[in-house]
């Protein structure tokens, strides 16, 4: 059936560690074969044997706007017309900076660089050179790239691949990063009571997207910003997949905490190779050159991902952004009460655009929770989505993304496929 996608990923086994060039991608965390991808347009994917599906993995939500949108695309071809890369300031890296920062005021300077892992480990470098301290506190199944620091309790592919802490990270290093299970204070209190004074930073994904889709409970981040302000450590919110999708300025403007430094990636590329972390300015202010923090990129503020960023920005304006919110909580509402008619015990949540669903009857509040979801049944109910078009990520602890293209017609088509996956997927 999969002609073509099979041979191609035969050969690709041969050159690429497990023919995939990020984990998640090789249908490790549900069995079978990866389809190869062809072509894109709006929210549909082609694979290599013209097959179509509905995709909710956006490119792990880098797409906001949906794949090769017209306006993203003229915009790259603009910039590209004048060069690729320079190794030199240019406008629309400013331009992209001060659009940024009228979303989200809070970051009053920003630094491009091109992947979210990048941004994270920069973050943490500056976080522990403004406080001389070495600890970070970190949360179950969160994932912040793949830096040293963070491969402790990881989510994402890691969790999907069932791996242990990764190996290759010195201990020394490992030690140093401390982690809690999310959405419980007592956790954090209990890890801040015995490193407190030698904690640099806590970093959190402000909603986890990483572990599944886990919401935050309305008291945790704000605990977490009292905790950091206690001890003097500082608050960091990865936001390389909520910013700009949970709301058009993130979780600031969700859930009105503000952190001291912020991580983006993903969506700020418009899917190209662009990530970013700010923050305060008297932080921002001892990166290289201004300080003595270092961190550089040949290849950061790249012309072509800054074009395809602020594209896409201006075109996701909050009025977008809210249709596409009412979207994505539409589907998660008809998953839902798809699963109750069927009897499947089920639990879906979405914030902004970004969603997620477990194969349990009682909410998921944390990566235990997320883990003692019925994973079998999200493979066969993966599979029997995938046969008929509807493309969810490939693992049960990885969130799903709603783009600007899908439309209510996208959104019918889809709850008419799950009620017929989910079907199956119980027998
Ligand atoms: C995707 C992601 C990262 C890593 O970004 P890369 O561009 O893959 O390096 C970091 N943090 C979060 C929350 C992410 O979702």
């Amino acid at each position: 059936m999969r002609g073509r996608s099979a041979a191609i990923m035969a050969r690709a086994r041969d050159v690429l560690p497990g023919g995939v060039s990020s984990p998640v991608r090789a249908f490790k965390g549900v069995g079978g074969e990866p389809f190869v991808v062809q072509r894109g347009a709006g929210a549909r994917l082609v694979d290599v044997d013209d097959r179509e599906y509905i995709d909710y993995v956006m490119s792990w939500g880098a797409l906001a706007l949906g794949h090769a949108s017209p306006p993203v695309l003229d915009a790259i071809a603009e910039a590209m017309q004048g060069g690729t890369s320079f190794g030199a300031p240019t406008e629309i890296e400013v331009e992209l900076a001060e659009l940024v920062r009228q979303r989200m005021p809070h970051l009053e300077m920003l630094r491009f660089v091109s992947t979210g892992t990048e941004a994270t480990m920069s973050a943490i470098r500056l976080a522990r050179a403004a406080t001389g301290r070495d600890r970070i506190l970190k949360f179950d199944g969160c994932y912040h790239g793949h830096g040293d620091a963070f491969l402790v309790r990881a989510g994402s592919g890691v969790a999907t691949l069932g791996l242990p802490d990764s190996p290759g990270v010195p201990d020394v290093l490992a030690a140093l990063t401390l982690s809690a299970p999310f959405n419980d204070l007592d956790g954090v209190r209990g890890v801040v009571d015995g490193h407190g004074d030698r904690l640099a930073a806590i970093i959190v994904e402000p909603v986890i997207g990483n572990a599944g889709f886990i919401a935050p409970e309305p008291a945790f981040l704000r605990g977490l910003r009292a905790t950091a302000d206690e001890v003097g450590a500082l608050l960091i919110f990865d936001e390389v997949m909520t910013g700009f999708r949970i709301a058009p300025g993130g979780a600031a403007e969700r859930f009105g905490v503000r952190a001291d430094l912020t991580t983006i990636g993903k969506i700020i590329g418009g899917g190209l190779p662009a990530a970013a972390y700010g923050g305060r300015r008297d932080l921002m202010d001892m990166v290289a050159p201004s300080g003595p923090v270092y961190q550089a990129g040949t290849l950061s503020g790249n012309p072509l991902a800054m074009a395809a960023g602020l594209a896409t920005l201006r075109l996701l304006t909050p009025a977008l952004h809210q249709k596409v919110e009412t979207r994505t909580a539409r589907l998660v509402a008809g998953m839902r009460t798809l699963a109750a008619r069927l009897g499947i015990p089920f639990t879906a949540d979405s914030a902004g655009s970004m969603f997620g669903f477990f194969f349990r009857a009682e909410p998921v509040r944390s990566f235990a929770d997320a883990r003692a979801s019925d994973v079998s049944m999200f493979r066969r109910f993966f599979h029997a989505a995938l046969s008929r078009g509807v493309y969810f990520a490939p693992s049960p602890f990885e969130a799903g993304f709603v783009s600007a293209a899908h439309g209510d017609a996208d959104i019918d088509a889809t709850l008419e496929r799950v009620e017929q996956a989910m079907d199956e997927a119980r027998a």
